[in-house]
């Protein structure tokens, strides 16, 4: 009950601003609201239809949909924020829906930010998070988000490491003693699946499919290792040289083939990592291994193919998709013991 009240009177939000999901959470009451990062506005403009309120899940049901005069799109890009404007309309619809049991004050908001941000990228997150309604803003990297949400020993005297594969970037890091060691953070993860995706059934089958529809065939189909039973699935596009509909009929074998490029970049991303640690730590993680968490995590068979690539044990942690909101949340309930992996906006940005 005082809990509660506490909640209401000065509530503090945790925000994971992914590319392609926000997910929020409220200390002492967990996750809130887990709704795609897109919105749909009126062509050239800023101005969200529905009266504002084609945000997230209803944004993404327009998706292919609309006429001309309206533009389905993602206010974030590789990570990072793409349209200031648009990202700030999106996060004040979003803290306002999380906080439709009504804040009396404006909430302290925690957000999880990609360790490849530049200052003034960072700038943009505090200054877009305060104008959209926020009293305190304060950054964490997404990887030791996602490191303290997947449950790793992050504060003890041996190495942990972390592979967060989400739709913009792909966060690998390694931790020790409460912080990080050894980070890599690239622009290649699920966007970049899909464009290859994409990429192959034009080079293969004179095919132009949609990114989402690769997307769909990615995950319905998609895998990083050979699987027991290969599975196929059809695809719907534009032939390129007729312009005609027609579909095509894709293995999984195929997808596996079209993801080789991605994936690799993502192994030369956790062999960077190894590289800038010391040899205790990396003894370390041969034996606790890698964890996976974020969406791209889902792919089939990754965890076997990182095993076999890097050497490293490697396991998908419980429920990736929601890894960062979760440590986001535990930051914010448990404050006082990760305040230092936190950076507020009068610290150095
Ligand atoms: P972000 O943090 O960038 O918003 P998420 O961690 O939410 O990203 O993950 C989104 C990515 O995960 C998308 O590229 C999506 O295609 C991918 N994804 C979601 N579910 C699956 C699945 N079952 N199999 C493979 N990929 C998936
Ligand atoms: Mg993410």
């Amino acid at each position: 009950m005082l809990h509660r009240l506490f909640g209401m009177l000065g509530a503090d939000l945790a925000i994971d601003l992914g590319t392609a999901n926000t997910l929020i959470s409220v200390a002492g009451e967990g996750l809130v609201l887990n709704e795609p990062s897109i919105v749909a506005v009126e062509e050239g403009t800023h101005r969200i239809v529905s009266n504002g309120c084609a945000v997230g899940h209803l944004a993404k049901q327009m998706q292919g949909r609309t006429p001309h005069s309206i533009a389905v799109v993602r206010p974030l890009s590789a990570g990072v924020i793409a349209d200031f404007e648009l990202c700030e309309a999106m996060l004040r619809y979003f803290i306002r829906k999380a906080a439709r049991k009504g804040f009396r004050v404006k909430p302290r908001v925690l957000v999880a930010v990609p360790g490849c941000i530049t200052p003034v990228e960072k700038r943009a997150v505090f200054n877009s998070t305060e104008r959209a309604g926020a009293r305190e803003v304060l950054v964490i990297s997404e990887a030791k988000a996602a490191a303290i949400g997947a449950g790793l020993p992050i504060a003890e005297p041996v190495a942990s490491m972390i592979c967060d594969i989400g739709g913009g970037t792909t966060e690998v890091a390694v931790l020790s003693l409460g912080d990080i060691v050894a980070q890599q953070s690239v622009r290649v993860a699920g966007d970049a699946m899909d464009l290859a995706v994409v990429d192959y059934l034009k080079r293969h089958y004179s095919l132009r499919v949609s990114k989402a529809s690769a997307e769909r065939l990615r995950i319905e189909i998609g895998s990083a290792y050979p699987l027991e039973e290969e599975l196929s699935d059809e695809v719907p596009g534009v032939d390129t040289i007729s312009s005609l509909p027609r579909k095509a009929t894709l293995t999984s074998e195929e997808i596996r083939e079209a993801l080789g490029t991605p994936l690799l970049q993502i192994v030369e991303a956790i062999k960077a990592t190894l590289e800038q640690c010391g040899t205790e730590l990396v003894s370390d993680l041969a034996d606790h291994g890698l964890v996976l968490a974020g969406g791209g995590a889902l792919l089939r068979g990754l965890d076997r193919f990182l095993t076999e690539q890097t050497g490293l044990p490697t396991r998908v942690c419980a429920e990736p998709l929601t890894a960062v909101a979760r440590g986001t949340n535990i930051c914010l309930e448990h404050f006082d013991r990760w305040r230092g992996a936190m950076q507020s906006n009068d610290e150095d940005v």
